[in-house]
C-alpha cells in the first residue's frame, strides 16, 4: 500500500491527533519526542478513517467551488454553515439554519450584502478594541483579499478583508487584535506576539480556523 502523505505538528501534547485541513491534507499532531514509526503505524491504523475524510473534504471542496446561491447550497456567515433558502422577500435574513436570500438577488449582489456586513461588524470591532488595547490607527478600509485576512501600512492604515464575515467572531477579533498590535510591532517579534497573546491569550485557536476553513471562505 502507498503511504499517505502527511504534514506534522510537533507540540507539548501527549497524544496523537488526526485531521484533514480544508485542502485534504493529513495533519498529525504529535508529542515532542514520539518516533516518526510510531506515527506511521498509526496512520497505517487509521488509513480507512483517512480516505473517507479525505475524499469527503475533496467532495465538498468541488461542490463548493460552484456555488451558485441555490436552495439547500451552504454559506458561512459568523462562523455558522447556513442553507441557502430563495423566497420573494425584499431583504437578506437568517431563519434558524437557513439564510434568506431574495429570489431576485444574483451573486454579486450577496456577495454586496456580504460585503455590508462585514464592514459594519469589522469596524465596530475595532474600535472597540483600539480603545481597550489604547491604539491609534488612521483609517479602516475593506479589502477583497481572499487569503489576506488584514494589514497594517505606512502611518496606521488598517486593512481588512470583508470575506472575515464568514468568520466565528473570535476569529475576526484575532485578526483586529493583530493589525491593532501591528501599530506598536511592525514585526512577528516574540514581543508582538505577547501582544497579541495579552489581548486574547487562547489566539492560536483563531489561526487554526483560518487554517482550516480557508477554501471554505472562498467560494463567494
Ligand atoms: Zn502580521
Amino acid at each position: 500500500m502507498n503511504e499517505i502523505p502527511y504534514e506534522i505538528v510537533r507540540s507539548n501534547r501527549k497524544t496523537l491527533a488526526l485531521t484533514i485541513d480544508s485542502e485534504a491534507r493529513l495533519i498529525v499532531r504529535a508529542p515532542m519526542q514520539l518516533g516518526e514509526d510510531v506515527i506511521r503505524d498509526f496512520i497505517k491504523k487509521k488509513s480507512r478513517w483517512i480516505a473517507d475524510k479525505q475524499r469527503h473534504v475533496r467532495d465538498y471542496a468541488t461542490k463548493q467551488s460552484e456555488f451558485l446561491l441555490e436552495d439547500g447550497e451552504n454559506v458561512l456567515y459568523l462562523g455558522k454553515s447556513y442553507a441557502v433558502l430563495r423566497k420573494d422577500v425584499q431583504e437578506v435574513s437568517t431563519e434558524g439554519n437557513f439564510i434568506i436570500v431574495p429570489e431576485k438577488k444574483t451573486l454579486e449582489g450577496f456577495a454586496d450584502w456580504m460585503k455590508i456586513q462585514g464592514d459594519n461588524i469589522i469596524r465596530e470591532r475595532v474600535d472597540y478594541y483600539a480603545n481597550l488595547m489604547g491604539a491609534k490607527y488612521s483609517s479602516v478600509k475593506m479589502s477583497n483579499a481572499k487569503r489576506r485576512w488584514g494589514s497594517c501600512g505606512a502611518g496606521n492604515t488598517l486593512n481588512f478583508a470583508w470575506r472575515l464575515v464568514m468568520c466565528p467572531q473570535s476569529v475576526i477579533d484575532y485578526v483586529v487584535v493583530h493589525e491593532l498590535s501591528h501599530i506598536t510591532y511592525k514585526d512577528h517579534s516574540a514581543k508582538f506576539w505577547t501582544r497579541v497573546a495579552t489581548v486574547m491569550p487562547n489566539y492560536r485557536e483563531a489561526q487554526e480556523w483560518l487554517r482550516l476553513n480557508r477554501k471554505l471562505m472562498e467560494v463567494i
